[in-house]
């Protein structure tokens, strides 16, 4: 008896384990493939940054910021963050390496984990991992009507039906002083009534209370004045155009001003991508436009447009839909005896070379507890090797998938059985 385990993983994260995580490189595999078609490319950086590119892109009074980043000093005092979302870290290193002196416009893709002190609760981690784009350089509506659709179409390639769009536009700094100005008109005599987050937000950013989950505000927030009735001509013209190009794409949308995200750095158009596998505020993905974020960091006036895809949830939703597809080695070779044992070690080493997945029995184990472990991985062949066959050196091989068997020259294998797989 083992005396159990003497450790576990800290609260609110969680090991992804085979075969799971087979569903986790799907996506990442589709992913990376769609957006290529796009042109986009795989950027890296950091898990770390310094602290004060989140609280200056992301806001410093949203929720993130304020109360769910993971911050600490390091061993020389400096203020270090582990990444809450993706886009800081991009915009950071298309500034820092000048790669707006490339043509525009940029677009990179990423991949990884992100990091944030919440609560746990079902499907909520605390290192979540996210894939997302940037693309820098395009002010043009066709750009957000690309994005949109590269990302349905990914979502579409990876067999989710009823992918639907929420659209909105969030206005720039030009139109929304006067919509700020209306909704706290609006709330101001429902403000003792507001979550007490609602209230702080009511102060700094009153479109965040249309963000809020809280069932009593969103019962307040009935009949509060719509975004969309306050945008300039630029926006207004801008979203109009947005929406006909996805209209052309046929892509399915609703618009929804309510939809205003919870960063400070988002202008303009806001979209969420929803299933209709998930409940209503369950999106997949979100994303939107943040024109002014290139220049706060410092580089040149960047129109600039991205998402992120939440990998958790949608790999939760691929599972539900065909569960893992674990992969299965093609040959495993069943040794029996000593000589046997370094024949097989042998040729499962040749095979290998030539492209296929071998599996081989170990620590002498018994040719029924071989064949047994041949069977859960479910390997494609199996092939049996004992003293007979290493004196006649011929073998037989038994095909699992459909019953079929055969005898072949053992020192032919290498060329034979890759043929059996020539689709690959
Ligand atoms: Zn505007
Ligand atoms: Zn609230």
């Amino acid at each position: 008896m083992s005396p159990g385990p003497r450790y576990s993983a800290l609260k609110g994260v969680q090991d992804i384990l085979p075969p799971d995580i087979c569903l986790w490189q799907e996506v990442e595999s589709a992913a990376g493939k769609v957006f290529s078609l796009y042109g986009f490319q795989e950027i890296r950086p950091p898990i770390i940054e310094s602290t004060d590119i989140f609280t200056r892109s992301i806001g410093e009074t949203t929720d993130i910021v304020e109360k769910e980043m993971y911050t600490f000093p390091d061993k020389a005092g400096r203020s270090i963050t582990l990444r809450p979302e993706g886009t800081a870290s991009v915009v950071r290193a298309y500034v820092e390496h000048h790669l707006y002196n490339l043509p525009a416009p940029q677009k990179f893709f990423y991949s990884g984990p992100m990091f944030r002190y919440e609560r746990p609760q079902k499907g909520r981690f605390r290192q979540f991992y996210q894939i997302g784009v940037e693309a820098f350089g395009a002010a043009d509506p066709l750009m957000d009507a690309e994005i949109i659709a590269m990302l349905t179409v990914l979502l579409e390639r990876l067999g989710l039906k009823g992918v639907n769009v929420e659209v909105n536009s969030i206005g720039c700094e030009n139109c929304r002083p006067a919509y700020r100005k209306a909704l706290q008109d609006f709330f101001s005599g429902r403000l003792d009534d507001l979550c007490p987050d609602c209230k702080r937000r009511y102060e700094y950013n009153p479109l965040r209370i249309l963000d809020c989950k809280v069932e009593r505000c969103i019962e307040l927030r009935r009949g509060a004045p719509k975004v969309t009735d306050f945008l300039c001509d630029e926006c207004r013209s801008h979203f109009d155009k947005v929406l006909s190009a996805i209209t052309l794409l046929n892509i399915p949308y609703v618009t929804n001003p309510n939809m205003v995200r919870g960063l400070d750095y988002y202008a303009r158009t806001t979209f969420e991508v929803t299933s209709e596998h998930l409940g209503s505020q369950k999106a997949v993905a979100a994303g939107g436009r943040y024109d002014r974020l290139v220049e706060e960091f410092g580089g040149p006036p960047t129109p600039a447009i991205g998402f992120a895809i939440g990998m958790e949830r949608l790999a939760a939703l691929l599972k539900e839909k065909e569960g893992p597809v674990a992969a299965s080695p093609d040959v495993y070779i069943a040794p029996i005896g000593e000589k046997a044992t370094t024949e097989s070690f042998l040729m499962a080493e040749r095979l290998r070379a030539k492209g296929l997945w071998v599996e081989a029995g170990y620590d002498g184990a018994s040719l029924r507890s071989q064949l047994r472990r041949a069977d859960r991985l479910s390997a494609h062949y199996v092939l049996i090797i004992g003293d007979d066959e290493l004196s006649s050196g011929k073998v037989k091989w038994k095909n699992l998938k459909d019953g079929s068997q055969g005898e072949a020259e053992m020192s032919g294998l290498p060329e034979f059985f890759p043929s059996f797989f020539a689709e690959r």
